[in-house]
């Protein structure tokens, strides 16, 4: 009997290399790859003849082909060229990097053609196709095809061949873990019917359903983790003393602008916290942009004047190097000399060493970091305040870690992410908030626009000119690599085609989440170096880093972002003296992804972008677009499922309350999920 705690390799077909593959994917169990759930769906179109096409669309296309195919080393890549016949039309075939193509080219006979039609010249240009024969491409069409996230060596077939074994045995899923009134209130499916769905949906409004019994399982587990993290509750006193506010003013005076109104509320706001009975517990929300760095340098500022150490976490090594050179000229402004150590995984082990010596020799150090702050070995000897930037990259637990490093400090996080006050009340339920939500009068406005990718080459000559005038330039791609079945421009092959059509001494530079923490350090410091003119990357460079002489964000498939993603994404740029630019260059020619993208052209208030993300989605738009970072749910959405966080509140609420200790025996496998969800929170502390 297959159970959901079976090693993966126990399933037929999974030998010794698939095993390491599917584990890097972080899928070790039969259970794990039930919960691999697809990143999107597909309906695969119709063939058509080539004079039917769609330019800028993905197309399947029944040809032949024409002539023998060439491979050709371009500039930098290898390119395949092969001509296509209908009969009565020709189309181009082109392939980047991957010249054994020819050999699954069977000339004379027809074949199916499935990628994405540009025109090019006068010529119809089909780029990096999918070749299926006439039966297997039959076997794909008509109902939604679930797409997965893959690594190189694992294809969507292969999950989907592993899945067939296994979505037929019950026994295989995990038990539903809510009591049947509970599901019954919440009109909610079974577990393992909810799973099923996710990767074989009969329609898209099966999909809704089952989609929205997992949303709630994220949102119920979360609450109910944080409710047993959190403890009891009351707050704990406040030991220590600060210096009089007069030092702050002479701080303030000594800056180089004026604080705006908001950011001095929250100055106010976190003092007066500092100062009260209790410790401080504090979410500082305020859009890219708007300043929240300095109220970080202030309040560390305040605690060494009085005696004490601050801690700022920040969730890269580029992040952390920034704001730990931000903090040292902001000191030396002042001319405080107080000593700043910075601590980031990276370091060698002598560099270790040293900033744990420091933290045990300056009780009045500001300590600034990554993770590595709340490693063991990193001892604080008078820790009075934690700060932790862009919060959402960190779990509850560990923020929870950080703030246990002294003898209770104060707290304060730092989130640009615009939550509603009404959700942030939920999600971050043991937290005040303070919003800052003005920015620096003196910004120069970014110049934004809509496109489509017939204005790509334009937009090309337009990076080459920002380039030639000394600025550097993002682009964004959703995906990091060709995979297939999908239209959407993705890091490796834009790159390739960019730097074929720019003149070779425009550096590209490319980055993405596949790549590991140290290499994606590397890629972005040596950019910050300007080392790198044009940055081809995935959403990760949407946290926090500074480059001000970057003047271009190009957002290649902006349909397929949330407004608030895009929003975070465009702060990116504006940050120095120069006028900067944002290009959003959307496939989708509908009225209504317009309206939607047209939002961020007359707003950049984040608070207001995303409630009207929310008003203009439709009940099916719940796939492809995603707003990611807002507390890395899998499948649930902050935003658009804000009535289920809701409904999670009150279930997780009223669970605690009739059953504290959870050992009613309706309750034993709840109790089994939170105490997973405990353990998961621990490993991943790396304590
Ligand atoms: P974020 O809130 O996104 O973290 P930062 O703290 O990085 O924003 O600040 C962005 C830029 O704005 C920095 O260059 C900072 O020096 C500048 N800045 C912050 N506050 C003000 C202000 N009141 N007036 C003018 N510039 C400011
Ligand atoms: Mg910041």
């Amino acid at each position: 009997m297959m159970r959901s705690t079976d090693p993966i390799r126990t399933i037929k077909g999974v030998g010794a290399k698939t095993e390491e593959l599917l584990n890097g994917m972080g899928v070790y169990t039969v259970g794990d790859i039930l919960s691999y759930f697809p990143r999107d769906y597909r309906i695969m179109p119709d063939p058509v003849k080539i004079a039917d096409v769609k330019e800028n669309a993905m197309n399947a296309v029944l040809a032949r082909t024409a002539n023998t195919p060439r491979t050709r080393r371009g500039r930098r890549v290898s390119v395949t060229v092969c001509k296509a016949s209908d009969g009565i039309r020709e189309i181009e075939l082109v392939w980047f990097r991957i010249p054994y193509v020819k050999n699954m080219l069977t000339p004379g006979k027809n074949q199916i053609f499935y990628g994405k039609v540009i025109r090019r010249g006068g010529n119809l240009v089909m780029e990096q196709p999918v070749i299926y024969t006439l039966d297997s491409y039959a076997a794909l069409t008509g109902r939604l095809l679930p797409v997965y996230a893959l690594t190189k060596g694992i294809s969507n077939g292969a999950i989907q061949k592993i899945l067939g074994q296994i979505l037929p045995e019950e026994p295989a899923f995990p038990q539903d873990p809510y009591p049947e009134d509970l599901r019954e209130r919440q009109e909610i499916l079974p577990l393992s019917d909810a799973i099923r769905t996710m990767h074989s949906p009969r329609d898209m409004e099966a999909l809704s359903i089952a989609r929205r019994r997992l949303a709630f399982d994220e949102f119920f587990e979360f609450l109910l983790g944080m409710q047993y993290l959190k403890g009891a509750g009351e707050k704990d006193p406040n030991r220590f003393s600060f210096a009089d506010r007069a030092f702050l003013e002479d701080l303030l005076s000594k800056l180089p602008y004026e604080l705006t109104e908001a950011q001095k509320r929250v100055l106010k706001e976190t003092t007066e916290d500092m100062r009260s009975d209790t410790l401080m517990q504090r979410l500082v929300q305020g859009d890219v942009g708007s300043g929240k760095t300095v109220i970080a340098f202030l309040l560390m500022a305040w605690c060494s004047k009085s005696g004490y150490q601050s801690a700022l976490m920040a969730p890269t090594e580029v992040l952390a190097k920034q704001h730990y050179e931000t903090i040292q000229s902001y000191l030396a402004l002042c001319g405080l000399s107080f000593p700043v150590i910075l601590l980031t995984g990276s370091m060698s082990a002598k560099e270790k060493r040293t900033a744990y010596e420091k933290m045990q020799t300056g009780p009045d150090a500001l300590v600034i970091g990554t993770h590595a702050l709340i490693q063991k070995k990193a001892v604080f000897s008078s820790l009075a305040l934690v700060i932790t930037d862009e919060q959402h990259r960190f779990g509850v637990k560990q923020r929870e870690a950080l703030s246990k490093k002294g003898d209770k400090p104060h707290y304060l996080v730092m989130s640009a992410t615009p939550i509603p006050r009404t959700l942030a009340i939920i999600l971050f339920g043991d937290l005040s908030i303070s919003v800052i939500d003005t920015l620096p009068a003196d910004r120069i406005p970014i110049k934004n626009c809509v496109v489509g990718p017939s204005y790509r080459p334009t937009a090309w000559q337009f990076l080459q000119k920002e380039v030639a005038a000394g600025h550097q330039c993002y682009v964004i791609c959703p995906l990091v690599e060709a995979t297939e079945q999908t239209e959407a421009e993705n890091v490796a092959d834009y790159a390739a085609r960019l730097s074929e059509a720019l003149p070779d001494h425009i550096r590209i530079a490319t980055l993405h989440g596949r790549m590991k923490a140290e290499e994606k350090d590397r890629v972005m410091e040596a950019f910050l170096q300007k080392e790198a003119d044009i940055l081809v990357s995935t959403t990760v460079v949407e946290v926090g880093v500074n480059v001000p002489n970057a003047t271009v964000m190009l957002v290649e498939n902006a349909e397929r972002f949330g407004l608030s993603q895009l929003h975070q994404l465009r702060g990116r740029v504006g940050r120095g003296d120069a006028q900067s630019y944002c290009i959003f260059m959307s496939t989708r020619d509908d009225e209504k992804t317009n309206e939607r993208l047209s939002v961020l052209n007359h707003s950049n208030d984040g608070f207001y972008i995303a409630s009207e993300d929310l008003k203009l989605r439709g009940p099916g738009d719940f796939l492809g677009i995603r707003q990611s970072g807002v507390l890395d749910f899998q499948i649930a959405d902050v935003y658009q499922d804000a009535p289920l966080l809701s409904k999670a509140q009150k279930e997780v609420k009223d669970l605690v309350e009739a059953d504290p200790d959870l050992s009613d025996p309706a309750h034993v496998l709840i109790k089994q999920r939170l105490d997973a969800v405990i353990q998961k929170q621990l490993e991943g502390l790396n304590l």
